[in-house]
């Protein structure tokens, strides 16, 4: 029988010290090795290694680093969207965007979801695993590599639900802050989450200085719960007396985001709950005209009545902002690029290519 491929990118320093003891291969290959993999390198990319070594290691492992199966790329911004193969028939997306203090990448946590929020494409395309630590840390390693950059920034808003898959997530999360691997500042990573209120206490346990983003998208239980069906489980009052207390016990300010749907939730009703709810917490409101997604029905609120809500949050003592749209001509919103991919697949079209516009 087979043995399976080791997955080198899923050991620890350790467990990668003790396989290549026992390949009988010198300590300082696995030094070597190690250094290749943080680099998102393939076997035969690891040029310093024997041939022989490099061959012996691929009948017995995987390097882990993920094929860019498609890429589209922003020609207003620079934006680039990435889909990447996980190898098992599965597709992920990650976005890389350009700041001015440097470059974010926004990574996915599972491949699909299984939150179910009527405005997103993640959920039309269903779930079908968790991702690993390590797989979530290979998006970053991709784009470095393909890009010859490094990354100051994280945000955990891709396809997925971090608190979802906890235990990875934290795994990624140590690791992208590894002095000895990406050395990413804790304070440069945004976790965003549909409101999973064990998961933020667990969270707020964890005493880990990140940003946490509370996706909220409506001020009123049943409407939130008929958007988000999580919020039946975890209900709007429990979601903000946690939020509340993180903030208090963190000192760290919260970001609530806020698709704005026209007709929807864009209501000076809206805000002035919203204000209600808010206004003596240690937040801010993020605005995001919602990426109209096919099927969904919902529509982008008027730039003035973005504005005007805005405007009303701030005088209600409410700060927010109206987010700027980063890639709007390659606008795939959270979840289509890995929704079409796999289309594709059931249809039997080929990825490799069609997506790639650069
Ligand atoms: N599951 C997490 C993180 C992934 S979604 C969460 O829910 O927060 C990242 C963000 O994109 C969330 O705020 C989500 O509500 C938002 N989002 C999803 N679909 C969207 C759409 N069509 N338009 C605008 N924002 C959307």
């Amino acid at each position: 029988m087979d043995t399976p491929l080791i997955n080198l990118s899923e050991l620890s320093p350790e467990a990668l010290a003790a396989f290549v003891k026992e390949l009988g291969l010198p300590a300082f290959r696995g030094k070597q090795i190690a250094g290749w993999l943080s680099q998102g390198a393939t076997f035969d990319e690891m040029t310093n290694l024997p041939l022989e070594t490099r061959k012996l290691l691929a009948t017995k492992a995987t390097t882990g680093a993920l094929r860019i199966a498609g890429k589209l790329q922003s020609a207003i911004d620079g934006t680039i969207k990435y889909l990447f193969d996980l190898g098992d028939g599965n597709f992920i997306e990650s976005v890389l965007m350009k700041y001015k203090y440097g470059y974010s990448v926004c990574v996915s946590t599972q491949a699909g979801c299984r939150m179910g929020c009527t405005f997103c494409a993640s959920a039309k395309a269903g779930f079908v695993r968790n991702l690993t630590g390590a797989e979530i840390l290979a998006q970053l390693r991709a784009i470095c590599k393909d890009q010859k950059i490094s990354i100051s920034h994280i945000v955990m808003m891709g396809v997925g639900e971090p608190l979802d898959n906890y235990e990875n997530v934290l795994d990624f999360i140590r690791m992208a802050h590894d002095p000895n691997g990406m050395n990413i500042s804790y304070r440069k990573m945004s976790l965003s989450t549909c409101g999973v209120v064990p998961g933020i206490e667990r969270l707020m346990e964890e005493n880990i200085p990140l940003t946490l983003s509370v996706s909220l998208h409506a001020p009123f239980q049943e409407q939130r719960a008929q958007m988000m069906p999580v919020a039946r489980k975890y209900k709007l009052d429990k979601l903000l007396e946690i939020c509340n207390t993180y903030t208090v016990r963190t000192g760290r300010r919260i970001t609530f985001e806020y698709a704005m749907i026209r007709d929807v939730n864009d209501s000076p009703k809206h805000a002035d709950e919203l204000i209600r709810l808010l206004g003596s917490m240690l937040c801010h409101v993020n605005l995001i005209p919602v990426n109209a997604v096919d099927g969904t029905g919902y529509h982008k609120a008027e730039r003035e009545r973005i504005d005007a809500f805005r405007k009303r949050l701030e005088d209600g003592g409410v700060a927010a902002t109206v987010r700027r749209a980063m890639g709007r001509d390659i606008e795939a919103a959270c979840g289509q690029l890995r929704r079409k991919a796999m289309e594709d697949r059931s249809e039997g079209k080929a990825t490799d290519g069609d997506l790639c516009k650069e």
